[in-house]
């Protein structure tokens, strides 16, 4: 195991559970097209992988998708919202809702294991308690720059071993 594998968190339990629910989900067909879905604010991760899509259920129209902002008044929702519609009907499902949820809030919790590869690879620091490290050479010898980076669920950091600046995804509970 390299040095730069060991900060990549084990799957949570809020994760597995996530998981458990979409693999006996008759609705699996579904799951698997919303996985194209991206979120607008980090597009290298599915809106499964980031945890803002939570259920695919049955409703009275046909199919309900709920899904959880990563903060209040999160303004990707309404972009996720119109993603979601397109793929669903791409499809060629008319039936269906999208249904917003935010109890249980969203947490960091809910990525997925491959959400945080791939932050890394994008050279984003993955949301991981205990010391940042460098996603480019994995040194945990890094300086907090500034608490708040391209979004708000991000903060700036800089590598002390090898110089690079990178961002931070914050632990969100
Ligand atoms: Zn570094």
């Amino acid at each position: 195991m390299t040095s730069s594998n060991a900060t990549i968190p084990l799957e949570t339990p809020e994760y597995a559970a996530r998981l458990a629910r979409r693999q006996v989900s008759r609705h699996g067909a579904i799951y698997a097209l919303l996985d194209a879905v991206r979120d607008p604010e980090l597009p290298e991760l599915s809106i499964w992988d980031l945890g803002v899509l939570r259920e695919v259920r049955d409703s009275e129209r046909g199919l309900s998708v709920a899904i959880t902002p990563t903060y209040s008044g999160c303004p990707a929702l309404a972009t996720i919202r119109e993603n979601i519609a397109t793929c669903l009907r791409g499809a060629g499902w008319q039936g269906f809702e999208i249904v917003e949820e935010v109890r249980p809030p969203w947490t960091t919790a809910l990525m997925s294991r491959a959400a945080c590869t791939q932050l890394r690879a994008g050279g984003i620091a993955p949301p991981v308690s205990g010391s940042v490290r460098c996603p480019a050479c994995g040194s945990d010898e890094t300086v907090l720059v500034s608490e708040f980076a391209s979004t708000a669920c991000k903060a700036h950091y800089r590598c002390r071993t090898c110089l690079e600046p990178f961002d931070h995804f914050k632990v969100l509970t």
